[in-house]
């Protein structure tokens, strides 16, 4: 049971209420909350957050799979006061060594050949910054992206996001075709086995590609799609998807926003933990970068980076406070081997909700890798759960674990705490999810 400072039972004072009030006075009704009476979080305590109430929460949804070294970890704290207290803001119009010091950094580990780094303020921004490199390149102004697909909030990455509730324009700036990927319930890719569903995938890659004459700039895809419900293609097809685009000279853009930096364990990208072949033209990244700080970007070869004769600013991206942060959480992340330990906690992890399958008839797949981990949950007649989902994540947050929620039709659980969470830490998140489930369940017979 979560815990207030004093230990008593989560407590509700109405704060809460009072807040969501204001927000919906003033907010979208289109940026969507989590829970019934959505919760203020006020304060980060490593792998745990605390919310305005006073109620203590194991994070397992790691923020929204940014926190990687922890809340609150003292080392980024301090590198971000000293930085803020130097200088708050220097545009790429100056050197900025912050920022400097980090593109080398990234370069270093980016796996791209002859990299550029170029930094943004969000994962958005970066895919849009990639659209604009691949289309340029190629002068092309065609796209491919996967089926079940989110690449982000704004005209061009919603307009290469293959789930139509996510896109509600028509009006594209890129033409976007979709190809098949993973292996979704309720598609012809369902039931395939992972040989037949590569074949497939490939074939389909191809066809496409025969209908536009190959004139297409790049192909776009996440490693494991992340807000598409942790959906994870087979190991060896994006390297086999790869070797198709080069034939054509299309560039292959991995968009590593929620699976960067050792979220899928013990590698830097998740394309590397596909199978370490099919290496990207162009990395897309964001979230884990700064443990929560708005910090993104692309890495690129020269060749493509450089093909674009602009004359271009950016006001924000890889501003000094927020390079000088990313760059103390990077250090920390490799310090602590904390991909490692993504791989090791990841495979505990696994292994305890493993067991759920056998048990728990609603548990329709459990799939991922290292500390990214989706549980899809069905109905007695095999249909997507999306209300037993919900109700799952109403019980754990009662027990005090905040997981996320995805997928198509909105029921998968996505698990995904930091990097540094511990060995008990996973075991009873693990636990409070199944009697989650559990209770859930029962309780609907
Ligand atoms: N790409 C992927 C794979 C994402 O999951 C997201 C956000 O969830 C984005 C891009 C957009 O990133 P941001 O919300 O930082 O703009």
């Amino acid at each position: 049971m979560g815990s207030t400072d004093t230990g008593d039972e989560m407590g509700t004072t109405g704060i809460h209420a009072e807040l969501a009030k204001r927000r919906k006075a003033v907010l979208p009704d289109w940026l969507t909350t989590m829970y019934a009476e959505p919760i203020d979080i006020e304060r980060g305590e490593g792998r745990h957050v605390r919310d305005a109430e006073g109620n203590r929460y194991l994070d397992f949804f790691g923020g929204i799979l940014t926190t990687m070294t922890g809340h609150a970890l003292p080392e980024v704290t301090a590198a971000v006061s000293e930085q803020a207290g130097k200088i708050l803001h220097s545009s790429t119009l100056y050197l900025n060594r912050p920022m400097i010091e980090l593109a080398e950094r990234v370069a270093e580990v980016s796996g791209i050949d002859d990299p550029r780094v170029f930094f943004t303020t969000s994962g958005t921004e970066a895919n849009d910054t990639a659209l604009l490199l691949a289309t340029g390149y190629r002068a092309s102004n065609q796209v491919l992206a996967l089926r079940n697909s989110y690449h982000g909030r704004s005209f061009s990455s919603m307009a290469v996001t293959g789930n139509r509730s996510w896109s509600p324009t028509s009006l594209s700036p890129v033409q976007t075709f979709y190809v098949h990927g993973s292996r979704r319930r309720g598609t012809p890719m369902a039931g395939l086995s992972d040989a037949e569903l590569t074949e497939a995938c490939v074939a389909d890659l191809e066809d496409v590609l025969d209908q536009l004459h190959g004139n297409v700039a790049c192909l776009i895809a996440e490693p494991i799609q992340g807000v598409g419900g942790f959906a994870t293609p087979p190991d060896g097809l994006y390297a086999r998807f790869k070797e198709v685009l080069d034939r054509h000279g299309i560039l292959w853009v991995s968009d590593e926003v929620q699976t960067g930096w050792g979220r899928t364990g013990e590698h830097f990208w998740g394309w590397q933990a596909h199978d370490g072949s099919g290496k990207p033209d162009i990395v897309t990244f964001a979230k884990g970068l700064g443990n929560g700080l708005s910090i993104g970007g692309v890495v690129a070869r020269a060749e493509v980076m450089n093909s674009v004769a602009a004359n271009s600013i950016s006001t924000f991206g890889g501003s000094p406070v927020t390079a000088a942060g990313a760059l103390a959480n990077l250090d920390y992340l490799l310090e602590h081997d904390l991909q490692r330990n993504a791989a090791h906690t990841g495979a505990i992890l696994r292994a305890e909700l493993d067991g759920a399958l056998g048990s728990a008839s609603a548990v329709a797949d459990v799939r991922g890798k290292g500390l990214m981990i989706g549980v899809e949950l069905v109905d007695p007649d095999g249909l997507p759960a999306p209300e037993l989902a919900a109700e799952v994540l109403e019980e754990t947050k009662r027990q005090g674990v905040l997981i996320g929620k995805g997928g198509l039709n909105g029921n998968v659980l996505r698990i995904a705490p930091p990097l540094s969470v511990t060995e008990s830490e996973v075991r009873e998140g693990a636990r409070v999810l199944l009697d989650a489930l559990n209770k859930v369940s029962s309780s609907r017979h």
